[in-house]
């Protein structure tokens, strides 16, 4: 049996076709356009594939409230074209499968602990630091979505006194995304993060913040482990900072046998930035075990 995964991103869409065993066999990238360029183009690779069914992490925010008339939908984004479009509806009509949908970081974190490093952990977040921020949060074995979904990057965080970066959030400017996102780095220090790999004040700041956030990750969700992903988590000399900030922000409060090992507590990601995809191959399988057909007749191309 062959199951589709759209890992689909702002900037590109990853169409893949995947066994079971969350093999890829197939991989094709389109660039994301408009929806009326991008989704025909999606629904072409996948049409004649035979895929059992079709799994969908997407950029968001999304509706993922299957009772409620926009479930299956991007809602809010400011990505031009692409509000209020009925990503998995039209491609689940279209291609005539289950569908299974949920968050880009949920996907990742799915991929994870399906078939990652982190399988078989029932409390899992995973956290994405790139061009933006999110987290996925694996809770009592489900992904949890609850009202809408996690917005971890947006966690409002304390700024460092020596900081004077004002935080690039258009909407609350030094949350966590505002002030730790790579544009963020860009914005504060005037070059990239990878041209800055050896300023170590750089990455004890970025330390600082992500550091901040896991802490009140860990007091607010108590997960087993924490999965670190993103471009810029490629600067590894990060992991043990953060591990370190975390120990501090923490101030011994919690004494589990989890967090006496830091090292095994906060990873990066396993499978070689396969985990979005991977996951979306898990989602397939999970909307065609419960046969997830979405109906209605609305389409956004
Ligand atoms: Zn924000």
């Amino acid at each position: 049996m062959q199951y589709g995964a759209l890992e689909a991103g702002g900037t590109k869409m990853i169409c893949a076709i995947g066994d079971e065993n969350g093999n890829i066999l197939e991989r094709y990238s389109i660039p994301t356009l408009m929806p009326e360029e991008t989704i025909p183009s999606i629904i072409e690779f996948f049409s004649g594939k035979d895929i059992a069914a079709l799994g969908i992490a997407s950029f968001g925010p999304l509706c993922l409230d299957k009772s409620k008339p926009k479930y299956g939908y991007i809602t809010t984004t400011p990505k031009p074209g692409w509000m209020n479009c009925d990503l998995a509806g039209t491609l689940g009509r279209a291609l005539n499968v289950p569908v299974g949908f949920d968050t880009d970081v949920n996907g990742s974190l799915l991929g994870e602990v399906t078939y990652g490093s982190s399988k078989g952990l029932s409390d899992v977040v995973y956290i994405t630091i790139g061009t933006g921020i999110g987290g996925g949060v694996l809770s009592n074995g489900k992904l949890l979505h609850g009202m809408l979904h996690p917005e971890l990057g947006h966690m409002l965080l304390r700024t460092h006194p020596d900081d004077s970066f004002a935080g690039r959030c258009p909407f609350h400017h030094n949350c966590f995304e505002g002030m730790a996102s790579g544009p963020a780095i860009k914005d504060r220090w005037g070059a990239e993060g990878k041209e800055l790999s050896n300023r170590e004040d750089v990455w004890k700041l970025e330390a600082y913040y992500i550091g901040q956030a896991i802490a009140n990750i860990i007091l607010t969700l108590s997960p087993q482990r924490i999965i670190l992903g993103g471009g810029v988590m490629h600067q590894l000399q990060l992991m043990d900072m953060i591990r370190n900030e975390v120990k501090m922000q923490l101030c011994g409060y919690l004494k589990t046998d989890e967090l006496a090992d830091l090292s095994a507590y906060i990873v990066t990601a396993s499978l070689n930035d396969d985990q979005g995809i991977m996951g979306c191959i898990k989602l397939a399988l999970m909307a065609a075990e419960e046969n997830d057909q979405i109906i209605g007749v609305k389409t956004c191309i």
